[in-house]
C-alpha cells in the first residue's frame, strides 16, 4: 500500500463513493475504504428516493449529481405516485409524490463502480481507524497511510466524526422487514404516526411492487418505555387497525436494523485535514429520515472541496459554508419541524390535532422542510 495519497475516503455508501468518484475524476489519487466484504450489503435502508424533479423542490439550491438524476432502470425496483400519511386515529391524507424505490445494494455497488471506473482504488472488507494523522487499515487490506485529506463518510456511528471531537449524534433507531405476500397499495408510500405503534417516530410501508414491501419503524429510545423494537414492529404488523389488514398475512424475507441521525448537521464537519459527509455529518432530513439525496450531494461537495484545497484554491474551512449553501436551510428547518412535532409525539390526542390542522398540501410542504402557518402558530396544541 502506498503510504502517501491525496485523499482517503472512509465508507463506501452513497456519500463516500460519490466523494471518491469526484476526486478520481479530477485525476487525483483516492482510496475508498469500506469494512463491508461486499459493498452495499447488508442493506440498511428502505430505498425510497423521490424523482429528481421532486428533489429539486426539496433542495432547490443543491446541484444534483447525475447519480441522483439518472439511475439505471435495473436499480429501480418500483415507482410510487403518492405519499399517504395516517394519523393515530386512522384518518389519512395523501398528496402526489413521484418516488423511486431503489435496490440499495445495487445502487451502492453502482456508485462504488463509478468511483472505480473514474480511477479510485476501492478496498472492501477493510476497516479504517484514525491514529493521529494516519489512517490504519485492517482486515483484507492492511497498512498505514498518510492521506493529505480524509473524508469521513462512515455513517451514523462515524469514527472520523468522533476523532474530530463531535459528541454522539442524536439518532432514531430503525427496524425494517422486507415482507412478501402482503396486500399493499403498490402506488403509495405510507407513513403511520402513533404512540403505540411507532413511539417518537413513524412506521412506514414502502412498496417494492406487487405483494412486496419494506415495512419498518423508526423510533426514539426515550419514547419506547423499554420495549424491544421487534415487539413494536410486530405489533404494528399484526395489530394496527389499518396496516394489519395489509401486512398480517405476509412473510418476512429479510430483517434490517440501523440508526438514522435526527439532529441535523454535527457541530464540526471540518477539522484540520478531515471532512464529514452524509450520515457521518448528520446530513439526513429530520422530517422523513431520508438521507440518500443529501449524502450524494454532500459527497460531491466534499470531493470538490478536497480537490480545490489540494490545488491551493480553497481553504478547507470553507467546506461547511459550501454545504450550507446547498441544503443547509432545508436541513436546519427539518430539525426545527421535528422539534415542533416532538410535542405532538407525546400523545395521540395532540398528534390527531396537528394532523387535523394541516391540509394535504401543507403536509407535503412539511415533508419538503417548509413550515406552514398552522404548524408554526401552534394553535393546534390548544385546539
Ligand atoms: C432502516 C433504514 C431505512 C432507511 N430508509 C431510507 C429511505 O427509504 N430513503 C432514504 O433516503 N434514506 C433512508 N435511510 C437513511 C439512509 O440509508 C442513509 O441516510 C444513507 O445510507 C447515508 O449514506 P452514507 O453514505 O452517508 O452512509 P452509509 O450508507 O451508512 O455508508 C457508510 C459506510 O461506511 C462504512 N464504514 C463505517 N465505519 C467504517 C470504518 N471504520 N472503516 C471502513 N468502513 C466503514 C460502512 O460499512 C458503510 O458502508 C434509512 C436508514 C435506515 C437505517
Amino acid at each position: 500500500m502506498k503510504e502517501d495519497i491525496a485523499v482517503a475516503v472512509v465508507g463506501a455508501g452513497p456519500a463516500g463513493s460519490t466523494a471518491a468518484e469526484t476526486v478520481a475524476a479530477s485525476g487525483m489519487e483516492v482510496l475508498l475504504v469500506d469494512r463491508k466484504s461486499e459493498i452495499g450489503s447488508p442493506v440498511q435502508c428502505g430505498g425510497f428516493l423521490p424523482e429528481a424533479f421532486e428533489l429539486e423542490k426539496l433542495m432547490p439550491r443543491a446541484r444534483l449529481p447525475l447519480t441522483l438524476r439518472e439511475i439505471p432502470e435495473r436499480i429501480i425496483l418500483h415507482r410510487t405516485q403518492w405519499q399517504r400519511i395516517y394519523s393515530p386515529s386512522g384518518e389519512y391524507k395523501q398528496f402526489a409524490v413521484a418516488g423511486r424505490v431503489l435496490d440499495r445494494r445495487a445502487y451502492d455497488r453502482h456508485l462504488a463502480a463509478r468511483a472505480a471506473s473514474a480511477g479510485a482504488r476501492v478496498l472492501p472488507a477493510t476497516r479504517a481507524r484514525l491514529v493521529e494523522s494516519s489512517v490504519r487499515l485492517s482486515g483484507h487490506f492492511r497498512g498505514e497511510i498518510r492521506p493529505q485529506i480524509i473524508i469521513g463518510a462512515d455513517g451514523p456511528h462515524s469514527a472520523v466524526s468522533r476523532a474530530m471531537g463531535n459528541p454522539v449524534q442524536e439518532t432514531g433507531i430503525c427496524l425494517e422487514y422486507e415482507i412478501v405476500d402482503a396486500n399493499i397499495d403498490a402506488k403509495a408510500a405510507e407513513m403511520y404516526f402513533s404512540a403505540r405503534y411507532a413511539p417518537g417516530g413513524y412506521a412506514w410501508i414502502i412498496p417494492l411492487g406487487q405483494d412486496r414491501a419494506n415495512v419498518g419503524i423508526g423510533v426514539r429510545s426515550s419514547y419506547m418505555a423499554g420495549e424491544k423494537l421487534s415487539v413494536i414492529l410486530g405489533r404494528f404488523i399484526r395489530e394496527h387497525p389499518i396496516a394489519s389488514e395489509k401486512l398480517a398475512g405476509g412473510e418476512v424475507l429479510s430483517v434490517m436494523k440501523g440508526l438514522v441521525p435526527s439532529g441535523g448537521t454535527c457541530g464540526v464537519v471540518q477539522k484540520s485535514n478531515m471532512l464529514l459527509a452524509g450520515d457521518a455529518a448528520g446530513h439526513v432530513m429530520a422530517t422523513s429520515g431520508g438521507g440518500i439525496p443529501l449524502a450524494v450531494v454532500a459527497g460531491r461537495v466534499a470531493g470538490e472541496a478536497a480537490i480545490a484545497h489540494l490545488r491551493g484554491e480553497m481553504a478547507l474551512g470553507e467546506y461547511a459554508s459550501r454545504i450550507r449553501e446547498e441544503f443547509g436551510a432545508q436541513l436546519s428547518r427539518s430539525v426545527r419541524i421535528r422539534k415542533m412535532v416532538d410535542v405532538a409525539m407525546k400523545s395521540d390526542r395532540l398528534m390527531n390535532a396537528l394532523f387535523a390542522a394541516l391540509s394535504p398540501e401543507q403536509m407535503k410542504s412539511v415533508m419538503r422542510a417548509q413550515i406552514p402557518l398552522p404548524l408554526a402558530s401552534g394553535a393546534w396544541i390548544s385546539g
